[in-house]
């Protein structure tokens, strides 16, 4: 029995007793997509081909003309899924991603360690010189010797 609430194909809710919802029933007559049929038998990104005809005999058997005998419905979709059967199974396996493009933020990162880098390296080389007081601190301490009663 076709699952009356969920659009096999789209996976979104249907009308009762329908078996693909109208835009998928629409859609049936265009050219679909690779990602198309993958989401039809609900195929992994790594699919191969032991996936596609399990996934493929689960969907034929249960749109089958003979178990859905004059649903005309299901025998659009039944032939649908046997074209993307055929589709998928003359690939054999998933269309390869493009490599991703080259990410901006990896000079940045670079940038950031180097200048992390001569950050660090300054203020070790500062913790281990001392510290040359300033004019005014060296003349105020002077002052001190001389006036010691300040504030
Ligand atoms: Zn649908």
């Amino acid at each position: 029995m076709l699952n009356p609430t969920i659009c096999p194909k789209c996976l979104q809710p249907n009308e009762p007793a329908r078996t693909l919802c109208w835009k998928c029933l629409r859609s049936l007559a265009e050219a679909p997509t690779e990602s198309d049929y993958t989401r039809l038998f609900g195929l992994s990104r790594s699919w191969n081909s032991t996936e596609l005809k399990a996934a493929y005999h689960q969907l034929a058997r249960r749109y089958h003309p003979d178990v859905n005998p004059g649903n005309r419905e299901a025998d659009a979709f039944f032939k649908y899924v046997n074209k993307g059967y055929e589709a998928l199974a003359k690939q054999g396996g998933p269309t390869p991603a493009p490599p991703p493009p080259p990410k901006q933020d990896e000079g940045i990162a670079e940038l950031n360690d180097k200048l992390r880098a001569v950050v660090h390296s300054y203020l070790e080389e500062r913790k281990n010189t001392p510290v040359k007081p300033t004019r005014f601190q060296t003349l105020t301490k002077s002052l001190r010797r001389l006036w010691p009663f300040g504030p």
